[in-house]
Formats: C-alpha cells, structure tokens, sequence
C-alpha cells in the first residue's frame, strides 16, 4: 500500500436521487398509499395543522417521541446567526407535536420522564458532523449531563417540507434495537428544526483510522469485525438493508462499542420477492460490483461487499478500492481481486451494463498476495469470501459470524477499550480538517 495521503471518499449520489429512484418508496406505502404527508409541506407551516383527519399522525402513521421544551435557545450554536423570524416560520412545536404520536416507553427515554414541566436543555458542546442533511452536534443534556448526539434536520432547502428521507431514517430507526445499531432517543423540536437526539458516540471509523496515538490490536480488530456483522446481521434479519456502510457511517465509543449510524439511505427489502431499487446507492468506494454493472435487484449482500471493504480497512488504514468515477472503480477492483469470469459469477452478463463497463482484458486475482501481510489466513479467508463477485456467492452476516477467523483462529475478540485513553474524540469532520489544514500549509509553504 502506498504510503501517501490517499484522496477523500467522493462524496455520494445525493439522498433525494436514491430515494426519488426507488420504485416502491416504502414511506408512500406506509402512509397508507398516500404521498409524503401533507402536514410537512410550506403551505402547511403557514395554515397551520390540518384537521384531525388529515393527519399522518392519525392514521396508522408511526412516528417517534416528539419532545420539546419550550424554547431550546441553547440549542443554537454560539456562532451561528439565527434569525428569529426564521425560527418562527418555521412549524411550530405545538403543530409539529399534534401530527406526530406520543411517545412510546417512558423508561427508555434518557431523560426523566417528565411531561409538562420537563426542562431539558441541550447545550451544544461542538459539532462532530456535517453531513448531506444538515449538522451533527454534540451536546450535553444540562439537567443529566448525558451526551448526545443532534442531528439537525435542515429544512431551509426544502420546497417540499419535511424531507422524506429524513421520515424514513425516522420510521426505519425507531424500528430497530439493537447494541450494534445506533440509539435513536427521541425527536426534538427547537425552533422550528426538528433534531433526531442519538447516543452519543466519541469517535467514527475514518475519524479513528486516520489518528497515530493508539493502534488496535489483532483482538480488537476482530471484535469490530464480529461487532459490525452482528450489526448488519439483525440489520438484515430485520429486513433491512443499510446501502452506505462506510467509515464515517461507522460509530465507536470509548468502551470499544461499535454501532452502524446514518439510516439516510437505508430501506426495508423484500425478503422472498427482490424488488427494484436504484442502483445509486453506496459511496463509491464501498460499492459492490452488482451496482456497479447496473443491478436494480438487489439484496442485503450489497451490505457484505461493503463490509469487506471495511474489513480490510481497518487491518490497512486506508480504503482499499479507490475509484474516481464508476469505471474507474470497476478498474481499481479488477486490478485487485481479478476480472469477474463467467465461472466466478454466473449472471454477470446478463446485468444491464454489462456490454457497456466489462473487463477490456481479463486480469488475474491478486487478492491474497496484496493483502497477505496484513492479514492472518483465517481473516484472509473470510475477506475474500465478502468480496466475492457473485453476490449469491456471497458470504451472509450470519455465516460470516460462525466462520473460523472468529471461531477457531486465535486470538479472541476483544473489545477495544483502550480507545478510552485516546486524547480527543475523532470523527470524519475532524480528519477532513486536519487534511485541509495540512493542505493549506503546503500551499502557503509554512
Ligand atoms: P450524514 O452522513 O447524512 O450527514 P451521519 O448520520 O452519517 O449523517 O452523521 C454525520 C457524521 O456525524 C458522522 O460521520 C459522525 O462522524 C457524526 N455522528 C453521527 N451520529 C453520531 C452520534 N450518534 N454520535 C457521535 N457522532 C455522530
Ligand atoms: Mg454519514
């Protein structure tokens, strides 16, 4: 592996395109085979809520806890210029809170269950994240000093009121629990922004791959390993496939726990009729060769390939196929594990871009002498299977679980608990900074 700074993930194919592309949008279905709800549209915010009866709330419409104190002004970061005919135009709580469902189970709130006098505040501690929807903060609830994480969902650019995309990472999330999968704890209002509230994670994979004061070992990477299978294992049980694993979208806290985050683009599948989904889904990088060659039907395996590149992430430090454009990655990965043939992946030829981005000349598989001295046999072994082409062939989260790299080849798993004693916490946002910094010292030669 060269030891130069490697270039940025590109970033993805917007969310709006992914979900605008899919054929049978679950969130229209679950609406009871209404569009979007009505209640999240401008107009709406100026009229005020619709009655009763038009109400997504009010049909068999799940959505999550909505929670607000009166007013969340310390919601607000110090520097960001708030305009309060901004927040005011915005839905109100009061109206947001009458389309939405109360909550749930008191008890698994993080906060005193407290109804009408509840005072929460969330003081913002700094930003952690930047994402396609908005910015991710981490704040800290001043009444338990609980850290969180708020996702706040931007709605400034949006002409058709609350984004879908942000419902159906709502509606997915409140679905799932599970200790590989990131806690949703409720929805907030503050000034007219909706915020998803999540558990608090210190660090994201790329944040943490990319410091050089503490290195995991051989025990710790299996524990990852294992932890982000048994994610994507009840992820797909539950029917679930997450379409944008990736370092960033993988959390990590200081007790070496580690949770799949960012639902954006993630969506109930069928489980015994494929369906057809968009094929534009999957940071490049992490993109399985099926989307690559034009697929539309598709399974959770486009999960596994992506999993495997994170496999060998982490044992690398670096993302491992690194394509400029959807060519290219296909290029990057020939070079690596050799050209699909019609005896390593039967309907190859049959996808619909086939004639358009196969192989000019076939190339042989080089995967195990490139990777050999990073990886034990066992590990070896169970990359490979993840990164098979046919994704029939495919290794599943669940047999990948039992295979001998966790079985039977020492050493045991590990949690990785020495990421307490690391200085800082590291996220995407941070590394990106450090790089731009880098950069700019280079250009200016200081
Ligand atoms: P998107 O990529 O759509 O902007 P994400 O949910 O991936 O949204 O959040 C962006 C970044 O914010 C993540 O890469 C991660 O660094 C940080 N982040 C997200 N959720 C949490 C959380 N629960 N705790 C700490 N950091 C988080
Ligand atoms: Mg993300």
């Amino acid at each position: 592996m060269s030891p130069v700074e490697w270039p940025e993930v590109p970033s993805k194919r917007t969310r709006d395109e992914a979900v605008a592309s899919d054929r049978d949008d679950q969130l229209r279905v679950e609406v009871n085979g209404r569009a979007p709800p009505p209640l999240w549209s401008p107009a709406q915010r100026r009229l005020g809520p619709p009655p009763e009866s038009q109400r997504p709330g009010t049909n068999n419409h799940q959505i999550p806890p909505l929670q607000f104190p009166a007013r969340h002004d310390s919601l607000v970061p110090p520097h960001s210029p708030r305009s309060a005919k901004n927040g005011d135009a915005a839905l109100t709580p009061v109206q947001l809170a009458r389309t939405l469902e109360q909550d749930v189970n008191p008890a698994t709130r993080p906060f005193s269950p407290s109804t009408t006098t509840r005072k929460e505040l969330y003081a913002i501690v700094s930003q952690v994240g930047e994402g396609t929807f908005g910015k991710v903060y981490k704040a800290r609830n001043t009444v338990t000093n609980v850290h969180v994480a708020l996702k706040r969902i931007r709605m400034e650019a949006e002409r058709d009121g609350f984004p879908v995309t942000a419902m159906r990472e709502i509606k997915l999330l409140q679905s799932l629990r599970h200790q590989n999968i990131v806690r949703l704890y409720e929805m907030m209002v503050s000034n007219g922004s909706v915020h998803m509230v999540f558990e608090y994670m210190d660090h994201d994979l790329t944040g943490v791959l990319s410091q050089t004061q503490f290195s995991f070992s051989e025990a710790n990477l299996k524990s990852l390993c294992s932890q982000m299978l048994a994610g994507l294992a009840y992820l797909h049980h539950k029917g679930v496939i997450h379409r944008d694993i990736k370092g960033s979208n993988i959390l990590i806290n200081n007790r070496g726990e580690l949770k799949l985050g960012d639902f954006g683009l993630a969506r109930f599948y069928h489980k015994r009729r494929r369906a057809d989904y968009t094929n534009r889904v999957i940071t490049l990088w992490y993109r399985p060769p099926e989307l690559l060659f034009g697929a539309t039907v598709y399974g959770p395996e486009v999960d596994m390939w992506s999993a495997g590149c994170i496999m060998l992430e982490l044992y690398t430090k670096k993302p491992i196929f690194q394509g400029n454009d959807e060519i290219h990655q296909l290029d990057v990965i020939y070079r690596i594990i050799g050209t699909p043939t019609a005896e390593r992946w039967a309907g190859v030829t049959e996808l619909p871009w086939y004639e358009l981005v196969k192989p000019k000349d076939a190339i042989p598989d080089h995967f195990r002498e490139l990777f050999q001295k990073w990886l034990s046999p066992a590990a070896l072994d169970l990359a490979e299977q993840l990164l098979a082409y046919d994704p029939a062939r495919r290794v599943t989260a669940l047999q990948a679980l039992e295979a001998p790299y966790f079985k039977d080849e020492p050493p045991s798993p590990e949690l990785p608990v020495g990421l307490s004693t690391l200085e800082g916490e590291w996220h995407e946002l941070e590394t990106k900074r450090e790089r731009a910094k880098k950069r700019r010292k280079l250009e200016t030669g200081m």
